[in-house]
């Protein structure tokens, strides 16, 4: 390790010479301002992932720190989601789940400029929420997310104006930003407005004071698309929500740049503003986040403390995060973007896993909503921690019967689903040529099957299965599973596989 961090280092260095390298000759543009955005979003993991080899913002914190070496005026932000989910977030500690007290310490030690709503951070309690928002030492910038009253957050800008003096030339660089969070989580305590309305609104209110405008926004790509075409005073946009990257030039050729998430690859960009014209230049760089770049070691030791603590949170809760379970010869694929449109390797085992229990199911069902890890578990060993990850939000496993008519239902519910947590994975359930087969049998709606279900599922509140709860006389809890957890009997079928 050390031998190669010798060769590494001049390699970074390299790179941000390089750079440099890439702007034109400065004798006609003296006077243009010059600031560098550090960009990423969708973080839900402080330690690096993909077994330590990608990500980690510690080693962005390094990143940060050639950036502002080379450029002072460099800022940082970030498109949305990082209160939840995640593992250690589900951690207890002084009375409450941490759910994103590490991340917000974290990013504060990080010294991160602006951040804008994921769907996530309404993820969390409405009071853990607000202390969320209390402990927040960056800015936030928000143009369509307002409390349920109607008003903004405390201390929540709808726009911002960051002007940026060249120290030689004396010339000013007005960057204007406005935030935007598509509405797909509605808990109670947060009300959105339209997405475009709203830009056209801050765009009013920019225009005559700013130079350039940047869009920070949390959304599907489609709506960031048809944002740039629609508004081409634009002249960046920041995203975030989809966890892997893009890189779309869009509108007035307008670029539109989304990291991957958990800081795998974040966007370094050079703004030159010209004073004569009023012009800004846009220099995207796509920056991949591995093991080459060396972690600062002050946001290192703040990663640890929460590690630690969360660690001590799993073991009082009977786990023992750092043991190892088993080592595989094969990596298990628990992306987001798989795991919910299909089955892998990992969501057949949790399918298997849920069997294990009850030796008289038929079958087994849970949402892939429940898989929350969105990353890929290399081949090797993997610890109980791993297993957390996986399944952070636990449960239990129960064991149901469920009649066939109601099963068949269900499944389809399942299907339909596709690509949202709501999607269904199972053991013994498989569709040939659009039929519904249990253990190779095509279903028999009128018999009453024996069910593995955790209990999320089996609650009512997956979408579109309002129905599948007790109370249902078609859906009948045989065995509420006390004492079980789901992440044990993963832990146990891993270790007996
Ligand atoms: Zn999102």
């Amino acid at each position: 390790m050390k031998k190669s961090f010798a060769i590494l280092i001049p390699v970074i260095i390299a790179f941000a010479l390089a750079a440099c390298a890439t702007t034109p000759a400065p004798s006609v543009n003296d006077s243009r301002v010059h600031v560098t955005i550090l960009h990423f979003n969708d973080i839900y993991e402080i330690t690096p992932v993909s077994g330590g080899k990608e990500g980690g913002i510690a080693r962005v914190a390094t990143l940060r720190r050639q950036l502002l070496a080379r450029n002072p005026n460099t800022i940082t932000t970030l498109g949305g989601d990082l209160f939840s989910p995640s593992a250690i977030g589900t951690a207890q500690f002084e009375g409450d789940q941490l759910a994103g007290r590490q991340m917000i310490d974290v990013l504060n030690h990080f010294a991160l400029d602006y951040a804008t709503f994921g769907n996530h951070e309404f993820d969390v309690k409405e009071n853990q929420f607000n202390q969320r928002m209390k402990e927040a030492k960056f800015t936030w910038v928000s143009s369509n997310v307002f409390a349920a009253g109607g008003q903004p957050y405390a201390g929540v800008k709808q726009n911002i104006v960051i002007p940026v003096t060249d120290k030689k030339s004396g010339k000013t660089f007005r960057i204007g930003m406005f935030g935007l969070t598509l509405a797909a989580n509605n808990p109670g305590y947060v009300r959105y407005s339209d997405p475009i309305t709203a830009t056209a609104e801050q765009i009013k209110q920019l225009s005559g004071q700013t130079d350039f405008m940047i869009a920070l926004t949390h959304q599907a790509i489609d709506d960031d698309i048809e944002l740039l075409q629609k508004f081409p005073q634009i002249g960046l946009l920041l995203g975030g929500h989809e966890h892997v990257n893009y890189q779309n030039w869009r509108g007035n050729f307008t670029p539109l740049l989304k990291g991957d998430a958990n800081v795998r690859s974040v966007y370094v960009v050079d703004l030159y503003f010209d004073p004569q014209t009023g012009k800004t230049q846009v220099k995207p760089e796509f920056v991949p986040i591995n093991d080459s770049l060396p972690e600062d070691p002050a946001v290192k030791t703040v990663v640890d403390k929460w590690m630690n603590i969360a660690f001590d949170a799993f073991r009082q809760q009977g786990f023992e995060p750092e043991a190892v379970v088993t080592t595989t010869t094969e990596a298990l694929d628990g992306l987001e973007s798989n795991v919910r449109t299909r089955k892998t390797n990992l969501t057949e085992l949790i399918a298997k896993s849920l069997l294990r229990p009850y030796p008289e199911a038929e079958l087994s069902l849970y949402n892939s909503g429940s898989i929350r890890i969105d990353d890929v578990l290399p081949a090797g060993q993997i610890t109980v921690y791993d297993v957390i990850r996986v399944l952070p939000f636990g449960g239990k496993v129960q064991l149901a019967a469920i009649k066939g008519s109601l099963l068949l239902k269900v499944l389809n519910q399942g299907t339909a689903n596709t690509g949202a947590g709501g999607f269904l994975q199972s053991a013994n359930a498989q569709q040939v040529n659009g039929a519904w087969q249990i253990n190779g049998k095509p279903i028999d709606v009128k018999k009453t099957y024996q069910l593995a279900i955790n209990d999320f599922l089996a609650s009512g509140k997956e979408h579109g299965l309002d129905y599948l709860k007790p109370g249902n006389p078609d859906f009948v809890i045989v065995n509420s599973g006390e004492n079980t957890d789901i992440r044990q009997t993963v832990i146990d079928q891993l270790k007996n596989n």
